[in-house]
């Protein structure tokens, strides 16, 4: 396994180790403000994965201090992520607003300990007194306030007495520190605004440098894993830990290299804004970047996991190329999923030379895979083939049907063209065959030679299906947002047809269509009557150069 020793494991190890911790408690704290993506997927493999690896426990916590973006719809989505991806909280979803009135209580504590106060600045002046990385900052006339104004200040700012912006809480640190962040940063501020969860009770809200420490104390967390975004944060982090005494054992933050993908674009705000434009059908459109939407379009939690073990765990930031991500999937749906054939785009063809029917038995996966199943395909006079498939004037290289080159159809005999019939127009309507009776798949004695086989159906048993084609949805290898959207990533084919088994027999929900791709039946828009198969990736990478 690739993931055995990366750098957060080895901190793990060696803290057991030492003794520092008899167990390990990791947390996946996201803010439910948004469907998670697959950058959550790695930080939920990180933390359920060193947790399941060291016997250790995981929480799931909502760090919902921002009662402005978040919503029950959200908390589901994650819930559902989690699950999807084959792990286990520890006992129920716990959340950051749980935790408001202890929070206020280490606030209280601080203040009376003279290390936070009161500011009253507005925005613009908490900006500019603190200075700039090369200047150090100027404290504000407030800090001077004392314990009981303090005190009674921040009570009244919690009992909803002010508005928004009036006061805040600030730590007080050091306002010339080199690290900006500690330049007494702000502890909580007032919010007059419903929140999902604990409703009109407060008006003040903890800020993440606060909140997000605390919280991992109270819970007991061991290892605080997060992106490389907060490694300025750590030392507040730890000053609001050390500053409260609090005992031990207490938490250390580790910070590693988030996860970025050519072609995607992960935040939340940024996907939030395509579902509201409605540029996609939802945060689970197959195109998403989202859990939802991988889930969606077919991709199974082994390829999301593999492709998260084989970016591993890094320290420095750096951009995963996507075709990473579909190798994933393709390899993990390889040796699993049946071989059945649809054709996207009809061509009749009637073998003029053919009479009755029949039934040709085919097995659903080939040699190399190491499974059993096989299906029937009817076989009679009508059968259709893909349109492209079949040229008059071919290239060089092109090895299916032309008027002067037999084909195989898959499975069962070589055919041959006998004339190619045309609308008013010059399209091409019918193409009129004959096939060679000596030449059936597994028993060919004919001689004939041929360079290809394709897919095709029999005319009066084939199902038609609703196929959606996905491309990439952004076509740019950076993409900053919506100027970046690839028009053409969503194609749908109304009338594709497929071989009755895979409709009738149901054989599994993924499959290969022969020469197409990876197709996953819509779990949504899906029925026996109007089925809807999205494609999950292509057989090769059609982006390579
Ligand atoms: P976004 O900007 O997309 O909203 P976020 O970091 O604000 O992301 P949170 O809900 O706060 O979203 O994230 C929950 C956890 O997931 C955090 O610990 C965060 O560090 C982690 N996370 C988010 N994005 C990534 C990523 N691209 N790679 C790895 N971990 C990530
Ligand atoms: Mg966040
Ligand atoms: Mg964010």
């Amino acid at each position: 396994m690739g993931k055995s020793k990366d750098f957060l494991r080895r901190i793990v190890e060696e803290d057991l180790r030492s003794g520092k911790y008899k167990e390990v408690v990791t947390r996946f704290p996201p803010e439910p403000n948004g469907f998670p993506h697959i950058g959550h997927a790695k930080s939920i493999s990180i933390n359920f994965g060193i947790a399941k690896d060291y016997n250790g426990r995981c929480h799931l916590r909502m760090d919902d201090t921002n009662p402005t973006t978040e919503d029950t719809r959200y908390v589901e989505a994650l819930k559902d992520a989690v699950k999807w991806l084959g792990f286990e909280w520890d006992n129920g979803v716990r959340h950051t607003s749980d935790y408001f009135p202890k929070l206020y209580e280490y606030a209280v504590e601080l203040i009376k300990m003279g290390k936070a106060y009161v500011d009253s600045l507005d925005e613009e002046e908490i900006r500019e007194y603190r200075g700039t990385v090369t200047s150090p900052g100027k404290r504000s006339k407030y800090a001077q306030r004392s314990v009981e104004e303090n005190l009674d200040l921040f009570e009244r700012m919690k009992n909803g007495e002010f508005e928004e912006g009036e006061h805040v809480l600030r730590a007080k640190i050091d306002m010339s520190s080199p690290n900006m962040k500690m330049r007494d940063p702000l502890l909580y501020r007032i919010r007059h605004t419903h929140h999902y969860r604990a409703g009109n009770e407060w008006a003040i809200y903890p800020m993440y440098d606060f909140g997000h420490c605390l919280s991992d104390y109270i819970e007991g967390v061991t290892h605080s894993i997060c992106t490389l975004e907060f490694e300025n944060n750590r030392d507040i982090y730890d000053w609001v830990i050390d500053t409260l005494g609090l005992p031990p054992p207490r938490p250390y933050q580790h910070e590693f290299a988030r996860l970025n993908i050519t072609y995607t674009v992960m935040s939340k705000r940024k996907l939030l804004e395509l579902v509201e434009k409605k540029v996609v059908s939802g945060w689970d459109d197959p195109r998403m970047p989202t859990i939802a939407g991988y889930k969606r379009r077919g991709y199974t939690p082994e390829s999301i996991l593999n492709f998260c073990d084989q970016v591993g765990i890094a320290k420095a930031n750096s951009v995963v190329d996507v075709s990473q991500l579909e190798f994933c999937i393709r390899d993990d749906l390889n040796p699993k999923v049946p071989r059945v054939m649809c054709v996207m785009d009809p061509l009749k063809v009637t073998i003029e030379n053919y009479e009755g029917s029949e039934e040709i038995d085919a097995s659903y996966y080939p040699h190399d895979v190491p499974k059993e199943g096989s299906r029937k395909l009817p076989f009679s006079k009508e059968i259709y083939i893909n349109r492209e498939d079949f040229t008059e004037n071919p290239p060089k290289g092109y090895f299916r049907l032309t008027p002067d080159q037999p084909v195989r159809l898959k499975y069962a005999y070589i055919i041959t063209c006998k004339e190619v019939v045309k609308d008013e127009n010059g399209n091409i309507v019918e193409i009129r065959a004959e096939y060679h009776p000596d030449s059936k798949s597994g028993s060919d004695t004919s001689g004939i030679k041929v360079k290809s086989a394709i897919q095709w159906v029999e005319a009066h048993s084939a199902k038609k299906v609703e196929v959606r084609l996905y491309d990439r949805l952004y076509n740019v290898e950076a993409p900053e947002g919506i100027e970046d959207i690839n028009p053409d990533s969503l194609k749908v084919i109304e009338n594709a047809l497929i071989e009755p088994a895979v409709i009738v027999e149901r054989p599994d929900e993924r499959f290969q269509f022969e020469r197409e791709g990876y197709f996953y039946a819509d779990p949504i828009d899906y029925t026996d009557e109007a089925p809807v198969f999205n494609k999950i990736v292509s057989l090769k990478d059609s982006w390579a150069k």
